[in-house]
């Protein structure tokens, strides 16, 4: 499998590199790469009302910035606040099972929370929800085990209280999904 990176909006590219390790780690045989290109925040997907960015909507936009035909899931990560209608936010989407998923950092920086910096919580935070997306596009779906990367995060605790992998249950089904490419 080749997981591309796509910056969307002006994205810091030390912590892409981060993200590239991270999923290079999490997932066996994996290729990462980051993109070149820049995707422009959509502004058609920002919603007023809400100050909001509409997650789906940033994810169907993907498919155009995707030049290697090889390529074969896109990981979008953004710094804009991201939602979906029947929820406050998200801190990430994914098609499950799909080749897309997006993440937003704009809840993962130790100061949104008006704590002071920590780069080493924000990226490993980062590369936790990159993981957990990625494993959605693989069909992955929400696992019960609230230390699995694929617990569902409803919070910023949730998202600290995981491990960056994926429990007993879940490995065996990443393997699985793998073997089909
Ligand atoms: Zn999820
Ligand atoms: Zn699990």
């Amino acid at each position: 499998m080749k997981i591309a990176i796509l910056r969307i909006g002006n994205v810091d590219m030390d912590l892409m590199s981060e993200v590239q390790n991270g999923l290079r780690r999490a997932f066996p045989e994996v290729d990462c790469v980051i993109l070149g290109d820049t995707m422009p925040v959509p502004q058609d997907t920002y919603n007023s009302r809400r100050q909001q960015y509409y997650s789906s909507r940033i994810l169907a936009k993907m498919r155009s910035y995707v030049p290697q035909l090889d390529v074969n899931r896109i990981l979008g990560v953004t710094q804009v606040n991201l939602y979906v209608p029947r929820l406050n936010f998200v801190f990430g989407e994914a098609e499950c099972p799909g080749r897309r998923a997006i993440i937003s950092l704009y809840r993962l920086k130790p100061e949104f929370y008006g704590q002071s910096a920590d780069r080493k919580l924000f990226v490993e935070r980062s590369v936790k929800e990159a993981v957990h997306e990625v494993g959605h596009t693989l069909g992955l779906r929400h696992c019960r085990n609230s230390e699995c990367i694929m617990f569902f995060s409803n919070s910023i605790q949730d998202t600290d209280n995981k491990k960056l992998g994926f429990c007993e249950r879940c490995y065996p089904l990443v393997v699985k999904s793998l073997k089909v490419f």
